[in-house]
């Protein structure tokens, strides 16, 4: 699959922990580009898996996604992004500067997120977290549909993930 890219584009990675964003996004954008919960956990807190300083993390990251659209600069968002809730400010802010806003969703099978969350070494989550961020974005499939992505890729497989080249 081909995904187009335009310049200065709103790129929502959609998926549970262990569904290959940060893999993805590292082979195809550049380490500015991407937005990262975990990064954004760690520059407020030290520690990227503390969940305490969630609040204050997407805080900055919102911050960031904010004035890098304001400037027309492709912004990737690396977080899990399976509720409705949370991809909501995201679109918002696309909207208020006129990025197009793109949906990547790795819709990989739950077996594999929780074979890979067991194979880290560290930051594995206990499953039941992976189990509901997975059934979250299996609900949510049909409604990102109707909240203003120009485009939706829906990445259902290892190989379509390995083999997706992006236009940009
Ligand atoms: P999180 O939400 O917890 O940050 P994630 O969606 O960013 O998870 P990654 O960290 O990219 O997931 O991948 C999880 C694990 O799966 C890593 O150990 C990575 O090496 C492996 N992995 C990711 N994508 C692939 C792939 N396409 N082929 C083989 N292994 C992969
Ligand atoms: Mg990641």
């Amino acid at each position: 699959m081909n995904l187009a890219i335009n310049g200065g584009a709103l790129v929502v990675l959609i998926g549970p922990s262990g569904s290959g964003k940060t893999t993805f996004a590292a082979r195809h954008f550049r380490p500015t580009e991407t937005v990262s919960s975990d990064e954004c956990r760690a520059l407020v807190s030290d520690d990227e898996s503390n969940q305490a300083a969630t609040p204050a993390a997407f805080r900055v990251l919102h911050a960031i996604v904010r004035e890098r659209l304001r400037a027309h600069h492709t912004t990737v968002v690396d977080a899990t992004n399976v509720k409705s809730r949370s991809r909501q400010p995201l679109l918002a802010a696309a909207r208020k500067f006129g990025a197009p806003a793109i949906a990547i969703v790795f819709d990989m099978p739950l077996e594999l997120c929780l074979e890979r969350n067991r194979a880290r070494p560290t930051l594995s989550l206990p499953e039941d977290v992976i189990r509901r961020q997975h059934d979250e974005m299996t609900r949510s499939l049909p409604d990102i549909e109707g909240e203003g992505f120009e485009h939706i890729h829906v990445l259902d497989s290892v190989s379509a993930v390995d083999t997706a080249t992006l236009a940009l």
